[in-house]
C-alpha cells in the first residue's frame, strides 16, 4: 500500500507522515528532503543550475542516495545524512529553484519510485499522488492557514535564528508556495482522487487519527 501525501510548505506533511508510518509500521519517504539535499550539494559545489549542460553533467556526479533505517528513508550526500543541514528556509527555497528543473525532477523520480517497490510506505512532498505515486490506494492534500503554517515553521525555525519574525516566516513561504504552484513541472496542487484536509485547526494527533480512519475503511 501507498499513502500519498502532498500540501504546501509547513502544512504539517513531514510530521504527520512520520507519524502515521510509525502508528502503521510502515515506511516514510519525505521527498522534500531529497530536493533539500540536492540543494545543499549544489550550494557546496557552487553549481550554476541555470546551465543546462553544467546542471546535466553534474547530476551524472552527484552522489544522493536514500537508505532506509529504523523506518524512515534517510538521504545521504556522498554516503553522509545530511538531515542536520536542510532545515532552513535558505536551503528550502534553492530546493524550491532547482525543483522546477526537468533534470532534477527526472534525477529524483526514480529513486523515488523505488522506495515504493521495497513495502508499504507512507511518501510526502509536492507531487506524489499526482507524478509520483498515481496508482496510490490513499492519497491526502493537507492545507491550513497561511497564519497557522507560519507559525509552525516559525516555532521550527526560531532557536537557529531568534531575529526572525512570525511576519518574515509567513511572506518566505507564501513567495515558495506560489513559486511551487506556478512551474510547470509538477505543480503543487491535489490528485483529483485525493482528499483535503484542513489541519488549521486539528493536533497533530488529531489529523493521524482522521487518515488512520479513512485508511482503514
Ligand atoms: O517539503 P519541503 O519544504 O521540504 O520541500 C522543499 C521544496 O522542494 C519545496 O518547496 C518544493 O519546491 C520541492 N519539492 C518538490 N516536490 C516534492 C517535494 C518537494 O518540488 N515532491
Amino acid at each position: 500500500m501507498i499513502i500519498a501525501i502532498d500540501g504546501p510548505s509547513a502544512s504539517g506533511k513531514s510530521t504527520v507522515s512520520k507519524l502515521l508510518a510509525r502508528r502503521l509500521g510502515i515506511a516514510h519517504l519525505d521527498t522534500g528532503a531529497m530536493y533539500r539535499a540536492l540543494a545543499l550539494a549544489a550550494d557546496w559545489d557552487q553549481l550554476d543550475f541555470t546551465d543546462l549542460p553544467v546542471l546535466k553533467a553534474w547530476l551524472t556526479k552527484v552522489e544522493l542516495d536514500i537508505r532506509l533505517t529504523g523506518g524512515k528513508f534517510a538521504v545521504l550526500l556522498s554516503g553522509r545524512d545530511v538531515e542536520p543541514f536542510i532545515r532552513n528556509e535558505e536551503i528550502g527555497k534553492k530546493a524550491s529553484q532547482i525543483s522546477k528543473l526537468g533534470p532534477v525532477r527526472e534525477y529524483l523520480l526514480d529513486m523515488q519510485r523505488m522506495a515504493g517497490t521495497k513495502g508499504d510506505l507512507v511518501a510526502d512532498g509536492r507531487d506524489m499522488g499526482t507524478v509520483v505515486f498515481p496508482q496510490a490506494e490513499v492519497k491526502f492534500f493537507l492545507i491550513a492557514s497561511d497564519r497557522e503554517r507560519a507559525k509552525r515553521r516559525w516555532l521550527e525555525l526560531r532557536h537557529l535564528d531568534p531575529s526572525l519574525t512570525l511576519e518574515k516566516v509567513e511572506k518566505e513561504l507564501k513567495a515558495r508556495d506560489e513559486q511551487d504552484a506556478q512551474r510547470e513541472l509538477s505543480p503543487l496542487k491535489p490528485a483529483k482522487d485525493a482528499e483535503i484536509l484542513d489541519t488549521t485547526d486539528l493536533s497533530l494527533d488529531q489529523v493521524v487519527q482522521v487518515m488512520n480512519k479513512r485508511i482503514k475503511t
